[in-house]
């Protein structure tokens, strides 16, 4: 596609080069990217950018093609725009972290593990009518999902507070609290309990 204009934006220079910046699904540290669009002045997207020419003085008309900086993940290709990384760091601020480097790694990974054989254990009883106290949907809507999301990142070395470090309790463990059942004396229940991070 040809283009009549180019337009290089630069924020926020000292945010984007001098600070560092961690992706939020990995913690691995961000790089930055050259980001490129040709978007035509009539075109509905076009409010979405600045068609004012360099020097402020007028606009620029028909294709344009616009250059800016964002930001990239070389571990997982997470791509992510300045204005969005500002939001996601405003949060962090208030919610709190969501990694933390995880030292006790081997005995973490080793215990989660120990954890979906659980899981395991009380869905097949379940299954073959014998009951379990934690509840064949809930043990597959949320427990075992939340156990599998914490061995994924404790296998990078990190703890994984999904919600922030703020409000680290896990649904597996507000489940237990809730109910009406004793799923503290269950197995499952004490080894969810030995996950001292969370
Ligand atoms: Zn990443």
């Amino acid at each position: 596609m040809k283009f009549q204009h180019i337009k290089r934006t630069w924020t926020s220079p000292f945010y984007v080069n001098i600070k560092k910046h961690y992706c939020p699904d990995c913690h691995s540290l961000l790089s930055k990217t050259k980001v490129s669009k040709i978007v035509n002045s009539k075109s509905p997207e076009a409010k979405e950018y600045d068609f004012s020419s360099a020097g402020g003085e007028g606009y620029m008309f028909g294709d344009v093609k616009f250059i800016w900086t964002e930001f990239k993940c070389p571990s997982c290709g997470k791509q992510i725009s300045i204005s969005d990384m500002k939001k996601i760091e405003r949060h962090i601020r208030k919610v709190g972290p969501r990694f933390k480097k995880l030292n006790a790694i081997d005995e973490t990974v080793t215990l989660l593990e120990e954890i979906l054989k659980e899981i395991d254990s009380e869905c097949e009883n379940e299954k073959s009518g014998i009951h379990s106290p934690w509840g064949l949907s809930q043990l597959e809507d949320f427990v075992r999902p939340e156990m599998e999301e914490l061995l994924f990142y404790a296998k990078k070395g990190l703890i994984f507070y999904k919600y922030g470090e703020k409000q680290k309790m896990l649904a597996s463990v507000y489940y237990m609290t809730d109910s009406l059942e004793n799923l503290w004396s269950t197995r499952l229940g004490k080894k969810i309990t030995q996950l001292k991070f969370y």
